[in-house]
């Protein structure tokens, strides 16, 4: 085991969260050290937005809040301290410019994440922040005033600040395999349930399968939980072997009660219509078709494909004429067009998921500072901790503000510490 000296605040973790605190320690004028298990920084950022990545929202604080369900209050300060504005004028000094769209998304004006990436590495090279590649801890142990942080390997590094923003669980292929959630825990920190959010949906029901690849555009999908209405929005959603995704569904998610069976979820297929004129819609339909078989009538009002498991699901028989259709027959359709139950079993693999839902508690993190309440010098950001966002560049704003107010403050204590400032 040897031992390293010399480092006023050492980083685990080279995502989002782990790069923006070594950048703003190291600007403070702390020794960073950064380790990061990957041969490369920001593997996940890479895939982020498809590949181009929503790096933040313009939204200001108070909707920002709002697009955040869990522990929002945490939040604030760290917002506060880092918001938006100060991450993109960063990136543009960094020469990655941004640009705004729909919904208030932030993109860069190149559409790739790479060059986020790239700005972020810049700015740890001309802020003189160490960066240790292929560095994989295995272990963070409290060692005197400080902490001990084992590498795989055996070789330990010792440092007074630790700040641990190892990220979620979810697309382990990029690093994030939960290891942060374990030095929390050696550390006395509690993590509360862990389970993915922004993911696609389980149906209890074989017809999705049916439908497996088609993709709904302009579709309405509504949630309920008891009396409360969760969700309600326009947009594109796919059929899969599982059930339902696409971002719609992927969106939805983030909405869902704990227990997701909970939540009552309808498809909306035709969004710009009341239920009378849907009806009356398939009055016409069918009076212009009276001698045809419903299974013919059926692609003008959804695509083809659908047509027969729809009839199905709505207990009409698609070989039926359509001049002998019922009232209480074209009722059944009526109700299937405008709220087709989508009966939710459960979320898909945390692995899947775009975030992970739970983390270290936020009760035992002072949401000023980033610091453990219980093991003073230890800090935390991003993913790790237990908040999460809504789609729309909010989950990376998350992981840049508490990496920026971890960095800044482990860095302020050092400096302290030892009389630099
Ligand atoms: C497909 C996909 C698309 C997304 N798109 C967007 C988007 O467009 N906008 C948005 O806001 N959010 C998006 N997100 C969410 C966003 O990427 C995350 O919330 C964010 O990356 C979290 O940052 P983080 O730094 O906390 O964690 P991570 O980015 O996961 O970084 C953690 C880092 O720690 C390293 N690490 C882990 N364990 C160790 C260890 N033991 N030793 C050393 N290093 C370790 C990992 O290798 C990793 O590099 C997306 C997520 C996914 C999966």
């Amino acid at each position: 085991m040897s031992e390293k000296t010399g480092i006023d605040v050492l980083i685990v973790g080279g995502g989002a969260a782990g790069m923006m605190a070594a950048l703003q320690a190291a600007r403070a004028g702390a020794r960073v050290t950064l380790l990061e298990r990957n041969e490369k920084l920001g593997k996940k950022l890479y895939i982020t937005g498809k590949g181009r990545c929503n790096v933040t929202n313009v939204a200001d604080a108070d909707e920002f809040l709002r697009q955040t369900p869990r522990n929002p209050r945490f939040l604030h300060a760290a917002l506060h301290a880092f918001d938006h504005a100060a991450l993109t004028d960063l990136l543009a000094s960094l020469g990655t410019r941004t640009k705004v769209e729909r919904g208030g998304r932030v993109f860069p004006v190149s559409d790739k994440a790479s060059d986020v990436t790239r700005a972020l590495e810049r700015g740890l090279r001309e802020a003189g922040a160490q960066v240790r590649l292929g560095a994989r801890v295995a272990s963070i142990a409290r060692n005197g005033d400080g902490f001990a942080v084992t590498m795989q390997g055996g070789e330990t590094l010792f440092s007074r600040r630790v700040v641990i923003a190892t990220g979620g669980l979810s697309y382990p292929s990029t690093g994030s395999t939960g290891d942060g959630y374990g030095f929390a825990r050696a550390l006395g920190h509690a993590v509360t349930p862990l389970r993915g959010s922004l993911v696609g949906l389980e149906i209890d029901a074989p017809w999705p399968k049916l439908l497996q690849g088609l993709s709904l555009k302009n579709v309405r999908v509504r949630a309920q939980a008891g009396k409360k209405r969760i969700y309600d929005e326009i947009g594109e959603m796919l059929f899969t072997h599982f059930g339902v995704s696409g971002p719609l569904i992927i969106e939805l998610s983030g909405h869902l009660p704990d227990d997701v069976r909970e939540a009552c979820v309808t498809l909306d297929m035709k969004p710009a219509l009341t239920p009378e004129q849907v009806d009356l819609r398939l009055q016409r339909e069918f009076a212009q078709n009276a001698k045809k078989r419903l299974s013919a009538a059926l692609p003008a009002l959804m695509p083809a494909r659908m047509g027969p498991v729809f009839a199905s699901l709505c207990g009409v028989p698609e070989d039926a004429l359509c001049g002998r259709l019922t009232r209480a027959q074209r009722a059944a359709l009526c109700a299937g067009l405008k709220a087709l139950p989508l009966p939710v079993a459960r979320l898909r693999p945390i692995e899947e998921a775009v975030v992970t839902r739970g983390g270290v508690d936020v009760r035992e993190v002072a949401p000023g500072t980033m610091e453990s309440r219980l093991t003073p010098g230890l800090f935390f950001a991003g993913e790790l901790l237990d908040v999460d966002a809504h789609t729309g560049g909010f989950n990376l704003q998350i992981a840049f503000s508490t990496g920026a107010l971890a960095g800044r403050s482990a860095a302020a204590c050092a400096l302290e510490e030892t009389g630099r400032i």
